[in-house]
Order: structure tokens, then sequence, then C-alpha cells
């Protein structure tokens, strides 16, 4: 495969991958998944947001294990620090981690913890590198990312209008945020947050900011965790939180007032494409799924597989993983070739496609296992309900559809429609 201008686009498994990705895959199929379920059961014992007991012991063992034998950070592309990856060869992993629902964050590489490390390894001065961005990387804390608001349609970011004054050398805020995802979690310490600094001199997106916020900062309340099809996803959480002139230091605005879309972008893009990337490994788990109980399970004298359509649905289910997979390789691809506005319509491309695949395969194979499907007996309705947040988070399908739309229309047209 080529790309526009000729060049070699190389999307397969690179050969310095495909030993890490042979031990990734092996952690997760023979130490994580096993603990998964057990997992999601001690949450329901004693303090559901802290981790402690045989909850503790089992992800912090898990983290312990991953770290131990390298398998860690592998989302910090281009980086000393981390393995340096390409967003390709990322991309095999992630959809590994996405069968597992504690694989993720066991190799230090889930969301939104992430991208906020991307923000600071970026953007953020020394001391506050070494206060957060440090312990981030070693997996001691966690971390969120404020930017909805309940009353106004955040999906255009130009709405956002939490509060933000500067009064002498700190800011002072107030407003509330909504669907903080991680910030229920005891470990979180730092939330980044997107604010509004108002200046008639600059263009609409320039109007916002980002600030870090210490999560134990004075007048700070976290309200109630938002619920998702009633699950409230503890000890992770989706929080809706108070700030009442909460204080902190002028330092802690990243970049200069005005700069926060300027951030948005940088921070967004890669924690659209991990998602989308672990989409599609639960996609694939739920087809390794159908398939197991559909040679083994009989009805009418026959296995279901030949049962009605279900030769058709297994085969539109593999052929549909297999596109969005391709897809989701040539978001990456685009990404590695270092040109984020030309990356931008590929990544929303795949941000619409990825979720809506992996939910049909989901329900499918929910439909294949009947009531069992449902239950709390397997993992797929839960993957369900994540699957669906994902049309929502990180902007919703229609947002990125108008990026599709525009970027195609503009080979036609001199107009900004
Ligand atoms: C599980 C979960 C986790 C989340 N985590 C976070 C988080 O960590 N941090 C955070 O800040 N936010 C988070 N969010 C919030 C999410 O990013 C927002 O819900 C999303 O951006 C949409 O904003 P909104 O809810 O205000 O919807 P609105 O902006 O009110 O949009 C509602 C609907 O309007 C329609 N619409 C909007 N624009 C268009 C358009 N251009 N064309 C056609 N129709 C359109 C779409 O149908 C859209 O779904 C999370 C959400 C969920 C469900």
């Amino acid at each position: 495969m080529s790309n526009a201008s000729g060049g070699a686009m190389a999307l397969g498994m690179s050969e310095r991958l495909k030993p890490i990705h042979d031990q990734v895959l092996r952690m997760i199929a023979d130490e994580i998944l096993p603990l998964d379920e057990e997992f999601l059961v001690e949450v329901e014992k004693g303090d559901r947001w802290e981790l402690t007991g045989r909850q503790a012991e089992i992800l912090e063992g898990l983290k312990a294990k991953a770290k131990e034998r390298g398998l860690w950070n592998f989302w910090l592309t281009d980086s000393e620090r981390g393995y340096g990856l390409s967003t390709v060869e990322y991309a095999y992993l992630a959809e590994e981690m996405g069968k597992s629902h504690l694989a993720a964050e066991v190799f230090n590489c889930s969301a939104p913890d992430t991208g906020n490390m991307e923000v600071l390894e970026r953007y953020a001065i020394d001391d506050h590198k070494k206060r957060w961005l440090e312990p981030l990387l070693e997996g001691k804390i966690r971390s969120a990312y404020l930017m909805t608001e309940p009353d106004v349609a955040s999906s255009d970011a130009t709405n956002i209008s939490f509060a933000c004054a500067r009064d002498g050398n700190e800011y002072v805020l107030s407003g509330e945020k909504w669907w903080a995802s991680g910030a229920g979690d005891k470990r979180c310490a730092l939330y980044i947050v997107m604010v509004h600094t108002p200046d008639e001199t600059r263009t609409k997106h320039q109007q916002h900011s980002q600030i870090l916020v210490p999560a134990d900062s004075k007048g700070i309340e976290v309200l109630r965790p938002m619920e998702v099809y009633g699950r409230d996803d503890a000890p992770h959480g989706h929080m809706h939180i108070r700030f009442s002139d909460v204080r902190v230091p002028a330092e802690n605005l990243l970049l200069g007032e005005g700069r926060g879309f300027e951030i948005s972008q940088g921070r967004l893009g890669p924690g659209r494409i991990h998602h989308c990337m672990r989409a599609i490994g639960q996609a694939e788990r739920a087809l390794e799924l159908m398939c197991r109980r559909s040679v083994r399970r009989e009805a009418f004298g026959k296995p279901l597989a030949q049962l009605g359509a279900n030769f058709d649905i297994i085969a539109n289910c593999r052929m549909e993983i297999e596109m969005n997979r391709l897809l989701c390789l040539k978001a990456a691809w685009m990404m590695d070739q270092g040109d984020a506005r030309a990356a931008a319509p590929w990544i929303s491309k795949i941000k619409v496609s990825a979720p809506l695949m992996a939910l049909k395969v989901i329900d499918e194979a929910i439909q294949l296992h009947g009531a069992q499907g449902i239950s709390q007996d397997l993992s797929l309705s839960r993957s369900w309900q994540h699957v669906r947040t994902l049309r929502l988070a990180d902007g919703p399908d229609a947002v990125h559809r108008r990026q599709v739309a525009r970027a195609e229309l503009k080979k036609y047209t001199q107009e900004k429609l």
C-alpha cells in the first residue's frame, strides 16, 4: 500500500514489535483475563472508590509484574522514556489490551492518564513534571481531564464557560464539570481543566486555557458519580464536580492564556485513536466468544453456527473487524507522519467507525449467547456499555462526521463550510 505521494505505508507488525506483542498477548491471556472478573467482584466490597485488600493486590500485583518485565508505558511514542514505538506499532498492543478490563492500566496505558501524561510531557514546566508526570509514569497516581460542563453543549468546546480569573499570582476557578473520567479513584491526584479566559483581542479558538489543579484543592466538591446505564464504573468513575473559588498558582496555567485549543488538539488525537484500537480488541474478543459458543452448543440437532443466518453473521463480523483494523492502522500511520492537521480527519473516520462496528459485533455475540449474553456471567454486556459511551466521549459521532465531510468537500470549494 502507498500513500497519496507514493511513499511506502507500512501497516504490518514490525519485527521489533513481534516479541513484545507476544509477551503482552500471553500476559493478558494467562494472567490478566483470569483475574478481570474477580477484580470487579471485589469492587463491590468495602469502599468502592478505594483500592484496598484483594482488589489492590490483584491490580498492583499485575502492574508490578508488567513493570518488572519492561511491559510498561508503551503509549509513550517518540520519547526516550518510553519504548519509542510508532502509533502503528502501539495499535497492535492497544488492541490486545482492549480484550481485558484491567490490561490497559496494568501496562500503564489507560485513559485518561495517557492523554494527560502527553500534555504534561509536552507543556508542563519541570516542577510540575516532577510532581505529577513522574508519579503518573510510575503508575503511582492517577489523573482526570475536565472539559465537559452540565450547562453547555460541550461537543462544541468553544461553549466552555468555566470561570478562571487571574488574581495576583493565582487563578481563581469556579464552575461545574461533569463526566470527569477517573476522578472517582482515590488515587486521582491531578485534574487538567479546560477553562474560559476571555479576551476580545483574540479569535474564537483562543478564548480558553488549560490549567493544572491538584485534586485535593480547597473548594473542590465531588458531587456524584455519573452512571452509564446504571453503572457508576467504580473505582474509576465519571464524576460531577463543583469548584467554588478554587485557587491555584498562576504557573499552573499551561502554555499561556488562550492556548487551550492548541493543547486539546495534541491531547485528544492520540486518546481518541487509543480508544478505537481497544474497541477493535473488544470486537475481536466478542467474535472469539461467539465462535466458540456457536460450535459447542447445539439446538434443533445442529451446532448454533449452522442455524439460520449465523454463518453470514460470523462472516460479516470478521469482515467488519478487518476493515476497521485497516482504517485504524491507516489513521495511526497518518499520525506517525507528524502532520496533525492531515491526520485529524483520519482519526475522526475511525472514531465514528470503530465503536459502531464493535457495538454490532458485541451485540451479535450477546445474541448468540442467549440470555447469558446480557448477564453478569460474561463480559459482553459490560463491553457493549463501554463501547456505547465511545459514541459520545471525546466528541459525538456527528461532530467527527462533520470533520470528515469538511475535509472531503475542501477538495471542491474554497469556501469554509
Ligand atoms: C463514559 C463517558 C466518559 C466521559 N469522559 C469525559 C472526560 O473524562 N472528560 C470530559 O471532559 N468529558 C468526558 N465525557 C463527556 C463527553 O466528552 C461529552 O459528553 C461529549 O463531548 C458531548 O458533549 P455533551 O454531552 O455536552 O453533548 P452536546 O454537546 O449537548 O451534544 C449532544 C448531541 O447533539 C448532537 N450534535 C452536537 N454537535 C452536532 C453536530 N455538529 N452535528 C449534528 N449533531 C450534533 C449530537 O447528537 C450530540 O450527541 C465523557 C462522556 C461519557 C459518556
